[in-house]
């Protein structure tokens, strides 16, 4: 297969955004994957971007750190709940137990969830 824009010469790879044989004169890097024109270039590297973006969503992301997404949200809740009991406290002078308690509970599963899930080696 040679490259679509050139003739004589052997394609190198295929653009990742519409698929035509290119050489590596007319490769376009942008990073990971290789595109024909600049037009093109803006769709992939708009793709990658978006990859990158759903791969952190999920977790998946193998440079940053593994977030149990469960668990985090767990204990953020918990720390919400605890932080508003604690500012009642300080502005209203009085103990807002149920808030301490709820909250208190959250990061206590949230910290069990997190402990479990190590062991197995869960990350979800
Ligand atoms: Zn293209
Ligand atoms: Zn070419």
């Amino acid at each position: 297969m040679n490259c679509y824009h050139h003739e004589n010469n052997p394609a190198n790879g295929t653009c990742k955004n519409c698929h035509k044989a290119i050489c590596k004169e007319c490769a376009i890097d942008t990073g990971r994957r290789i595109a024909c024109s600049h037009e093109c270039a803006k769709d992939v590297s708009d793709y990658n971007l978006l990859m990158d973006k759903s791969k952190k969503l999920y977790g998946l992301d193998e440079s940053g750190t593994k977030i149990q997404t469960g668990t985090l949200m767990t204990v953020a809740l918990g720390s919400i709940m605890l932080g508003t009991g604690i500012y009642r406290y300080f502005e209203y002078d009085a103990i807002d137990w149920p808030s301490l308690l709820i909250g208190g509970v959250f990061i206590t599963f949230g910290a069990m969830g997190y402990v479990k899930n190590k062991k197995i080696g869960i990350s979800c």
